[in-house]
């Protein structure tokens, strides 16, 4: 028997599902959202957030050796992890319990449990008490999301270990080798450094963060170098195994054998979409191992049956997941004015100092036939980059035909000037209009003046 009849059910609670079920509410739509582990999904519990507040820890804690140039001497210095861990949960709990709040004020029924898609329209809810309910919706949304993805030889343990695992550690290790230069594994390098861990990174490619513009790439690698990391590129893993008191890596770097001895591996070769394959065949619903397949509009093969964010491949970053949860409600029940845009996701590296990017890089451009120019400017040239000490960096602009196509930022404060560019680039905006830009004196933001 149905027990509860909704115009939208949509299955996980992370940044995709929230702002689905948000936005529906808002729009009049009966709405209920299943969610089988923690509010918020991996950004909350095992991304953004717990990422972002150990960086924080550290990023303080490195600054500090910057303060003799300032005048300041901060005296004996020491760090309590344990102290750290607490910000590292009550950001989580903060950040949770708005997700909750946000969806409950918006009038949206909360289920926690498991969710399972039995038909397009009916779907079993099986409370954490083991207590199954069926429930009737028009539409469905799987926002599923991701899983950490494994090397196919390589099985976690208690030494070989992802970013779930390393989130939850109470201690810090003494050494780590981290298996993949892209983004989450950089990030990490750089906490674990600035907090005096020996970190050796190693990377496939010939380059870190390969999908970033190259120069931007180069600058990431010095910085990081600088901070004490041993980052091999090119290098190809043959073996990774658990010793007595740590891992032995065994690797190729250009035809010469690398090995690197450790505490910890940690594995940051990706993610996969989370597929559940039961559900999804006997719904008929496609998907391959990219993730469920969508079309323009987030629609699956299946009428009623929608997907967005990690589930569906792709970029997998928290604010596409939203902008395309808000988009399918805008679609489903609003006027259809909120649209996404692949080519317009920002994407923000939060290393010290960080690299942000939206739109086209050169190389990529090049790549699409376009006839680009580009241009480019120094952090030095900037009086605040200096007077705050925030060090070397540039931004790099490519422009086709008047038209701004694409902005890389490499530097302190990266991620919150690549907010106004996704704008400018998200609109078309050419140097006419960005001439009629007044910025705020003096400011960071004003590198951005050249363009
Ligand atoms: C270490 C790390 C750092 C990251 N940092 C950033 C960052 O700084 N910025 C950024 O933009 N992105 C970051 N990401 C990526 C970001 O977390 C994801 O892109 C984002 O969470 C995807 O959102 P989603 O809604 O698609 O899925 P998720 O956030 O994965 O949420 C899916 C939810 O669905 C639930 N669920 C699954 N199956 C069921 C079921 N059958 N029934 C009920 N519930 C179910 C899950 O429990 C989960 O809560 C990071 C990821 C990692 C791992």
């Amino acid at each position: 028997m149905m027990s509860g009849t909704y115009n939208l059910i949509v299955i996980g609670a992370g940044p995709g599902g929230h702002a689905a079920a948000e936005q529906a509410a808002g729009r009049g739509a009966r709405v209920a959202v299943i969610e089988k582990n923690q509010w918020g999904g991996t950004c909350t519990n095992k991304g953004c957030i717990p990422t972002k507040a150990l960086l924080a820890c550290s990023k303080q804690y490195a600054n500090l050796k910057k303060l003799k140039r300032l005048g300041i001497s901060p005296g004996e210095i020491s760090v309590d992890f344990a102290a750290m861990k607490r910000h590292q949960r009550q950001m989580i709990t903060t950040s949770s319990l708005g997700v909750q709040k946000s969806l409950k004020d918006a009038g949206v029924d909360l289920k926690a449990g498991e969710g399972k898609i039995i038909a397009p329209r009916e779907i079993e809810w099986i409370t954490p008490q083991g207590d199954a309910h069926r429930l009737a919706a028009d539409t469905i949304i799987i926002a599923w999301g991701s899983k950490p993805l494994l090397p196919p030889d390589i099985k976690p343990s208690g030494r070989i270990v992802t970013s779930d695992d390393v989130l939850a550690m109470d201690m810090l290790p003494e050494s780590i080798v981290i298996v993949g230069g892209s983004v989450i594994g950089v990030e990490f390098a750089t906490f674990l450094a600035e907090m005096g861990v020996n970190v050796t990174l190693i990377e496939l490619l010939n380059r870190i963060i390969p999908n970033e513009d190259e120069e931007a790439a180069d600058f990431l690698r010095q910085e990081l170098t600088r901070l004490g990391i041993a980052i091999h590129t090119s290098v190809s893993m043959e073996t990774l195994r658990e010793t007595s008191n740590g891992v032995h890596l065994q690797a190729t770097h250009n035809t010469e054998p690398l090995a690197v001895d450790a505490d910890y591996a940690l594995i940051c070769t990706g993610r996969k979409p989370l597929l559940y394959a039961d559900e999804l065949d006997r719904c008929g619903i496609k998907y391959d191992q990219g993730g469920i397949i969508v079309n323009e509009k987030q629609m699956t093969n299946i009428e009623g049956i929608y997907a967005i964010g990690d589930v569906t491949g792709g970029i997998m970053l928290a604010h596409r997941a939203m902008q395309q949860g808000r988009a399918t409600a805008s679609y489903l029940y609003g006027d259809r004015s909120i649209t996404y845009k692949e080519d317009m996701v920002p994407s923000v590296i939060y290393t010290h100092p960080g690299v942000a990017r939206v739109g086209l890089t050169e190389k990529q451009a090049a790549e699409r036939g376009l006839n680009v120019k580009t241009r480019k400017v120094e952090y030095t040239a900037n009086i605040i980059s200096r007077t705050e000490l925030k060090g070397n960096g540039f931004v790099k602009a490519v422009f086709c035909e008047d038209r701004l196509i694409g902005v890389t930022i490499a530097g302190d404060g990266a991620g919150e000037l690549i907010a106004s560019m996704t704008l400018a680039v998200a609109n078309g905006m050419g140097k006419t209009e960005l001439k009629k830009w007044i910025i705020p004196h003096p400011t960071l933001s004003e590198i951005l003046n050249f363009i």
